[in-house]
């Protein structure tokens, strides 16, 4: 049986990679598991635990980090992201697709120690600067500091699309998502 696909999906943040992801779960014309992560931040209102997140301690990460659990980890404005290894394995091996949404630094290392071919990197870049920070601005879910944090993050974060193989311009949500789609079809 062949593999199941890693479909990575990057860009910088606020770009709004949280929004297209739910829309190409919902897709019904392909198969795809979503990778949920382990993170230390605390849930923001209506997320759920083993939904949008498995949400642990400090302590419990780390111990993941010392027993190589990780596929990859990066650390985020504060908080620590990781996505089981496992998980990922056993799915593609079952044949299943897996579908990871992840920041820059965590699809670096999966994109340096991925060399199959079944791997599809996808970045996705705002229409322009002026759009990330409004979005970023728009999610209001957090304090000056940190959206300043996570606008300076996402500027220098653009400059990483080339080492992707394909780029997606996020102008409008249905758009993207239908493009994303269509790539991944195209590598099935
Ligand atoms: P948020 O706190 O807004 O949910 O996520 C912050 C950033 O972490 C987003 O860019 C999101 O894509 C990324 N992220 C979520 N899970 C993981 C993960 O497992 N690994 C890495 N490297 N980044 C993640």
């Amino acid at each position: 049986m062949e593999k199941g696909l890693l479909i990575i999906l990057s860009g910088p943040s606020g770009v709004g990679k949280g929004t297209i992801r739910k829309h190409i779960m919902r897709d019904k014309s392909i198969s795809l598991s979503y990778s949920i992560s382990m993170t230390t931040r605390s849930p923001r209102e209506k997320e759920k635990d083993g939904v949008d997140y498995y949400f642990v301690s400090e302590e419990e990460f780390q111990r993941n980090i010392d027993e190589d659990n990780f596929l990859e980890w990066a650390e985020f404005v504060g908080h620590r992201y990781g996505t089981p290894k496992s998980h990922v394995e056993d799915l593609r091996n079952k044949g299943i697709n897996v579908f990871l949404e992840i920041e820059v630094n965590g699809a670096s290392q999966v994109l340096a120690k991925a060399k199959d071919d079944r791997v599809v990197s996808i970045f996705l870049m705002p229409p322009s600067l002026k759009a990330l920070e409004d979005r970023i601005r728009k999610r209001r879910t957090e304090d000056e500091e940190l959206i300043q944090a996570r606008l300076a993050k996402g500027r220098s974060e653009m400059n990483l699309a080339d080492h992707y193989q394909y780029v997606v311009i996020n102008t409008r949500v249905k758009k993207a998502a239908q493009e994303i789609v269509d790539i991944i079809k195209s590598r099935l």
